[in-house]
């Protein structure tokens, strides 16, 4: 069931909206997360109706009863994209029916209704078109659009939720590298793993990430910017980031990324990044690779790049990687070659200003 139906929306206009001067000043240095714009997509959910009562109205609180489900047993699930200002005025988003595509897989795996695909996109361009004047002008800007779901049904019992409420809400974001693109670092986590065989690593679930905050934090303690976790079965195999997920560039032209199993997050960026870099020409594997292998690699030169990729960053060179014994660098931890040429592509064709043989933008 791909989801065709969908359903008409209920537009209810802010009747206070930010004034433009207003908005353009909070837009001037938007950081990332703490800006919204006026309006919110709501949908609601009853076992026995179906999806009902689509609206797009005035961004509030919800009212929540101390009992609604989602608070006690973290039933909910969430999407990250972005839409971006195109040349001639309009708006684009990239890839937004993979988006929906992995809600439903992400509502699946926590035992909720699935949104139907046609709902999800016709909810994105709803809201877009009534807060069209906040995606950033800026060509580095963009709106960061968050579509959530969770389980509404008042009751304690260990049990799926009858009812849900699907929402969109939408955050004018600025360019993720203040002064170019810079190598990131990155903490090898050791006391902690992410997502367990037959676990939900898959989905993109609130718990995820969760569960990720203290890694994280070991992180920024010992001075990386972002966790990379090992897998749970035999914290050898390197998986992801705590928000990205990796590739190896190596020397004789073969790019790899770990397989998806189950444990790591399916992400977009690194589906477009596994596309764009087989028809440049590279040797495209998935392929689980070791936290030892990629040190020995690194030391020997064999290993030319890694790269972390996700919706937030794009693409961002991976330069020292540190654990509790020592660190290690790639490529002297600077940017390499093939890391920026592959973000270059990406980041061009999201903006429009180049072809997308790929059907991405929409
Ligand atoms: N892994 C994790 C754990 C993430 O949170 C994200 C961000 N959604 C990604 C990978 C990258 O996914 P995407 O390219 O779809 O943003």
């Amino acid at each position: 069931m791909i989801g065709g139906e969908t359903l008409d929306f209920e537009i209810r206009p802010n009747p206070q909206p930010v004034a433009a001067a207003e908005r353009s000043a909070l837009m001037a240095n938007p950081g990332f997360g703490r800006i919204f714009t006026d309006h919110m997509v709501t949908v609601r959910y009853a076992e026995g109706k179906g999806w009902y009562d689509a609206r797009v109205e005035a961004r509030a609180p919800i009212p929540m009863d101390p009992a609604t489900a989602v608070l006690h047993y973290a039933q909910e699930i969430f999407e990250g994209l972005k839409a971006y200002r195109a040349a001639d005025g309009g708006v684009t988003m990239f890839r937004p029916d993979a988006n929906a595509n992995r809600f439903r897989a992400s509502a699946q795996r926590m035992a909720m209704a699935p949104v139907p695909q046609r709902l999800f996109l016709d909810a994105l361009e709803e809201l877009i078109r009534i807060d069209r004047n906040w995606v950033p002008d800026d060509p580095e800007g963009s709106l960061y659009l968050r579509p959530f779901q969770y389980a509404s049904e008042v009751f304690l019992g260990v049990k799926p939720s009858s009812e849900y409420l699907f929402l969109i809400i939408a955050s004018p974001v600025g360019s993720y590298f203040k002064g170019g693109v810079q190598p990131v670092s990155v903490w090898v986590s050791r006391d902690y793993t992410r997502a367990a065989p037959g676990g939900t690593g898959a989905a993109k679930c609130g718990g995820n990430y969760a569960a990720s905050l203290v890694a994280q934090a070991e992180a920024i303690e010992h001075g990386c910017d972002q966790v990379v976790f090992l897998d749970a079965a035999q914290q050898r195999y390197v998986e992801e980031l705590g928000g990205m997920n990796v590739f190896y560039v190596f020397d004789d032209g073969t790019i790899t990324t770990p397989p998806l199993t189950g444990t790591i997050l399916p992400g977009i960026t690194r589906e477009s990044v596994m596309r764009l870099a087989a028809d440049r020409g590279f040797t495209v594997r998935e392929e689980q690779y070791s936290y030892d292998q990629w040190r020995a690699d690194a030391t020997s030169g064999r290993l030319r790049e890694a790269f972390a990729c996700g919706t937030a960053a794009v693409i961002t060179p991976i330069g020292t990687i540190r654990d509790g014994d020592g660190e290690f660098t790639v490529a002297d931890g600077k940017a390499g070659d093939v890391t920026m040429g592959l973000r270059e592509q990406l980041v061009t064709i999201q903006r429009g200003t180049a072809p997308d043989p790929y059907g991405w933008v929409h």
